[in-house]
């Protein structure tokens, strides 16, 4: 993982401390959460922290490419850290979503049915490993 005020500086962020504690909450929770997730848990933390700076935040870090906005199943939008092209698992009892290792045997520049793949996004829905175990199944 790359040092976050490196990273900042590289695209042309001024790394204040709101920015630095934003990026690094992504870093550190693979849980895809909301842009109200990210203001609620570091809310305690920087009291003087508002909503509207968290969105401006990471509307900024989406155009420069270090977080990707996620619209999964619903309306929502959800900010991960930039990585790899990967599959995204969704529970529907329990609501997480899991990232998964998995890739398709076809991957950017390849070709199907024609068709030149740039990127992919792919979106599974089911029943989480946790949530089999609690149901027995
Ligand atoms: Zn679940
Ligand atoms: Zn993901």
């Amino acid at each position: 993982m790359k040092n976050i005020i490196e990273l900042l500086k590289e695209n042309n962020i001024a790394p204040s401390m709101q920015r630095v504690k934003i990026l690094e909450y992504l870093q550190n929770h693979k849980t895809h959460p909301t842009a109200y997730m990210i203001y609620q848990s570091l809310a305690d933390e920087m009291p003087t922290l508002s909503k509207t700076t968290v969105y401006n935040t990471l509307k900024t870090f989406v155009e420069k490419g270090i977080l990707v906005a996620l619209t999964l199943f619903e309306n929502e939008v959800r900010y991960e850290y930039n990585t790899e092209p990967h599959i995204h698992f969704k529970c529907t009892k329990c609501g997480k979503i899991y990232d998964l290792d998995k890739s398709f045997d076809y991957c950017t520049n390849d070709l199907i049915d024609g068709h030149k793949v740039l990127e992919h996004y792919v979106n599974l829905k089911g029943i989480c490993k946790n949530c089999l175990v609690k149901a027995g199944a």
